[in-house]
């Protein structure tokens, strides 16, 4: 099995990216919740036809807790519904998440991700009829909330959480300006090391911490520059079908320089757009450009060949 098919990275997160659960702190942190009675449990359950068996109100399948009927949010701001029995059906995690904060109608026949009928859903029709009569049932408590506790309070309470928000946004930004910074450190240190190249080919798999980009521009780089690489392999490498076969490429990995053409355009395909990074490549004296067209889901096919590289020159 290849390293990238047993190894997924976690997924970066970002400071912004908690937005909503700030605002859903603010709202449901002074929203009141009142609790229901077993009989009320029961009605609603009986409305959604499935008495004695609480189930997800949107799939059907098994409820792992009560959904908001009518969202609490809009436009970051509450809306009035409160939690209780009258805006509450049981859910499923996927459908509570996918639903988030719009119309329960819109939502479950939309095409949003995980909704009941992009999962494909089963007598979707039905699961809509029971949930009209459930709509039709509650009689949804409608708090205007500022005008009891009046518009001081209120204010305040909102523009605290605008404060976070704009903090949130300033502290992302210097974030990613430390991100950056950190990362141009990483691709400095890993350029001293690849002056000359590690032989060792389980090193290689430390390729796996860097961008497919980062490891062309500095081990593809240091091994073709090494001169380690055959003439025969050099000609092959300026080729449309060896290019394609052996790294996925849809350009030559080099291009050969003529230095009596303007380099930009030499960088360019037909259409105009760079398809070859900016500083030239040389080999056995003469020099190239090196191609910038590489992506993540073609990662293997670039560390398979920096590797094989290494084992040849280990051996000789
Ligand atoms: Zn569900």
């Amino acid at each position: 099995m290849s390293i990238d098919l047993m190894f997924q990275m976690p997924n970066p997160v970002k400071i912004t990216g908690r937005s909503s659960s700030i605002t859903n702190a603010f709202v449901n942190g002074i929203i009141p919740c009142i609790m229901p009675k077993q009989e009320e449990i029961n009605e609603v359950l009986r409305i959604l036809d499935m008495e004695g068996d609480a189930k997800c109100a949107y799939c059907r399948n098994p409820h792992t807790e009560w959904d908001h009927f009518r969202p609490l949010i809009m436009k970051k701001r509450p809306t009035g519904y409160i939690s209780e029995i009258h805006n509450l059906v049981p859910a499923c995690g996927k459908c509570n998440q996918s639903k988030g904060n719009k119309h329960w109608k819109t939502w479950i026949i939309s095409d949003a991700k995980l909704s009941p009928k992009t999962r494909g859903i089963a007598n979707l029709d039905r699961i809509i009829q029971s949930l009209e009569k459930y709509e039709a049932w509650s009689n949804p408590t409608m708090i205007d909330f500022e005008e009891l506790v009046g518009r001081k309070l209120w204010e305040d309470h909102w523009k605290n959480c605008e404060r976070l928000h704009q903090l949130m946004q300033e502290s992302q930004i210097l974030s990613d300006q430390i991100k950056n910074k950190i990362a141009q450190g990483i691709v400095k240190k890993e350029r001293g090391k690849v002056v000359a190249p590690p032989l060792d080919p389980t090193k290689v798999s430390e390729n796996n911490k860097l961008k497919i980009g980062i490891i062309a521009q500095t081990q593809l780089r240091a091994v073709l520059e090494s001169n380690r690489i055959s003439e025969d392999v050099i000609q092959l490498l300026q080729t449309n079908n060896y290019s394609k076969r052996t790294f996925n490429l849809n350009f030559p990995v080099l291009k050969a320089i003529d230095h009596s053409q303007n380099l930009i355009n030499q960088k360019s395909d037909g259409k105009g757009y760079s398809r070859y990074y900016k500083k030239p490549i040389t080999i056995n004296s003469a020099t190239y450009l090196l191609c910038s067209q590489w992506y993540e889901k073609d990662r293997e096919y670039l560390v398979r060949w920096i590797k094989s590289i290494h084992k040849d020159s280990a051996g000789s």
